[in-house]
Formats: C-alpha cells, structure tokens, sequence
C-alpha cells in the first residue's frame, strides 16, 4: 500500500515535472518575440527623440546639426536629447551609434522618405534595423528588405561607426 501510494507520488511529480517542462519550452519563443518588440520600440523611440531634436536644434540655431562630426554632442549640450538615446538598447558598444546618412550637408527636403540616421541592417540580433527619415517617422526593416543604398554606404564605411 504504501508502495502504491509513493507511486502514484512519483508519477504526479514527473507529470508536474514534464509538464512544467513543456510550459516553459512552449513560452521561450513568446517571451524571445516580446524582447524583441520591446528593443525595437526602445530603438524606435530613441531616433524619433533624435530626429526631433535635430529638428529643434535647426529651429534655435538655424543650423543644420548633421553636418557636423560631433552632431550628438551638440544636440546633448542644447539639452535636446540624452546620451542614452544615442544608441540602439541592443548595442552594449559605447562608441557605437546610429549611422549618418549621406549627404549630410544640408537638410533633405520633407518629403518623408529621405534618410537621416539608420542602423546595421542586422543590428536587431541580426533580424532588422530601423531608420530614421527626414519627417521623423521610424521604420523597422527586415535584413531581406534594407534599402541596397544604405547597405552600400554601410559596405563602404565599415559597419562599427
Ligand atoms: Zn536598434
């Protein structure tokens, strides 16, 4: 009898055991899929401040501030932006930081589809990047789908700006 009884423990606990298991298997793709929402709201979020803040910094000053080198230091030191929005939460590089797009002269006419700033095409644990374009909208864009021109000026440059 007690035999019987420790028995039926035992395969109560596998159960539980197993099918605690296959719970927690079956949520590792759901939660993997949350995080990467998540980094690439964060992401998003961080180049619309920035392309506001550009915008702001050529309201104040009548400047344009990616035609300098040290374009983020301006923007930080006008108390536009933070230096944390600088960088795409997926990146641990403290020098890495989204690419400029050229030309970066002057201001691109608003026509929406002109890049600003953008980041490597894999930069979202090698599934996508977003960009920034000139109207301040965010796009996240599947490694498959990356504008060839931006791959070029990546290919070019070196991808560790
Ligand atoms: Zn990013």
């Amino acid at each position: 009898m007690a035999s019987g009884s420790r028995k039926v423990v035992l395969i109560l606990t596998a159960t539980l055991v197993i099918a605690g298991l296959g719970y927690f298997f079956l949520w590792i793709p759901t939660m993997r899929r949350a995080r990467y929402f998540a980094v690439v709201t964060v992401c998003s979020s961080n180049l619309r401040a920035i392309g506001q803040a550009i915008q702001h910094y050529e309201a104040a000053y009548h400047d344009w501030p990616l035609r300098y080198d040290d374009w983020d230091r301006r923007l930080i030191t006008a108390g536009l932006i933070e230096e944390r929005d600088l960088r795409c939460p997926v990146r641990k590089d403290k020098n890495y930081h989204y690419h400029v797009a050229s030309p970066p002269t002057t201001r691109p006419a608003l026509t929406g589809n002109e890049v600003l700033l953008f980041e490597d095409p894999n930069a979202h644990w090698g599934y996508s990047g977003n960009i920034l374009y000139v109207d301040c909208h965010v796009q996240s864009i599947k490694l498959d789908n990356y504008p060839p021109e931006l791959l070029k000026w990546i290919t070019a440059k070196g991808s560790s700006q």
